[in-house]
């Protein structure tokens, strides 16, 4: 049992190591339950970049893929995050809800994967939603099967990342099968659940023009895909990667460049979708 501990405002971009070294390993919890406790990264108080409005996002811990480019290995393993309370972090929240609200936010959970820890984001998330507040989760869409219509409903939004388009490639990239996603993203599209897509811009990993067509292709059709953000690449998370004595693939990688994103969102555009 790990001790519980206070989960303090931050960035996305701290470093957060051993903080929980009982935590059971991410592949085997079923957090199914009611999620009265949970692991936690950090939170970060104003978001104007993940979700309409301003947003409190709150990142959890556990993740079961290991995107080599991924900005937040420290989000990976349960021991590495923080072992609070539900009641905690709602409480923390509501301090904000009058503010989020008065600017049309709300709350995005981001990790990490927020469905690793099903029982305990969706207790959080339905707080949120008693609040009065837009609620959104950024995932990869790996563990959507494990997403009952309970879960749905306490979510507005989904921004949803899709690495590629092509199994191959997205096993490269994630280490997992890509047709998990697929079928989340299919599943999502079928009951209008608004959807942002994320697609992550890797100079020499994800811009192939065939991969991002097929992004494309896949996502035009779906009333309910609202956005398509194209994410350059950056070296933000390489520091982590080192700390934590990682094979960090990206010390060479640059980031795309102001021509390379134009031809990308061009790309998406092209095909009929909505992209920024
Ligand atoms: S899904 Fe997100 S948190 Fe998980 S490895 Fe990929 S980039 Fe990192």
């Amino acid at each position: 049992m790990s001790q519980l501990g206070t989960l303090e405002a931050g960035s996305r971009h701290d470093l957060h190591v051993g903080l929980s070294p009982d935590a059971p390993d991410e592949g085997e919890l079923r957090d199914d339950a009611e999620g009265a406790f949970g692991y936690a990264h950090s939170y970060e108080t104003a978001s104007r970049y993940d979700g309409p409005g301003l947003r409190v996002v709150l990142f959890v811990s556990g993740c079961l893929l290991r995107c080599t480019y991924c900005h937040n290995p420290d989000t990976w393993h349960l021991k590495d995050g923080t072992y609070v309370s539900a009641k905690q972090v709602i409480d923390r929240l509501g301090t904000f809800a009058a503010a989020l609200r008065s600017l049309d936010g709300g709350l995005t959970i981001s990790g990490g994967e927020p469905m690793v820890q099903l029982g305990f984001t969706r207790r959080i998330l339905a707080a949120a939603k008693q609040m009065g507040l837009h609620t959104a989760i950024e995932t990869s869409g790996f563990l959507g099967d494990r997403a009952d219509d309970r879960y749905l409903s306490c979510l507005d939004l989904v921004l949803l990342d899709i690495k590629s388009s092509d199994p191959e490639t997205y096993r490269a990239v994630t280490a997992r099968d890509l047709a998990p996603t697929l079928r989340f993203a299919e599943r999502l599209a079928a009951i209008g659940k608004p959807v942002w897509v994320r697609f992550t811009l890797v100079p020499g990993l994800t811009d192939d023009p065939a991969n991002v067509d097929g992004i494309a292709r896949l996502v035009a059709p779906m009333k309910n895909v609202e956005w398509v953000e194209v994410q350059p690449f950056h070296q933000l998370g390489a520091f982590k990667w080192k700390a934590m004595k990682l094979d960090y693939k990206h010390t060479d990688t640059p980031q795309p460049t102001p021509d390379l994103i134009k031809r990308v969102i061009d790309q998406f555009r092209a095909a009929g979708c909505r992209a920024r």
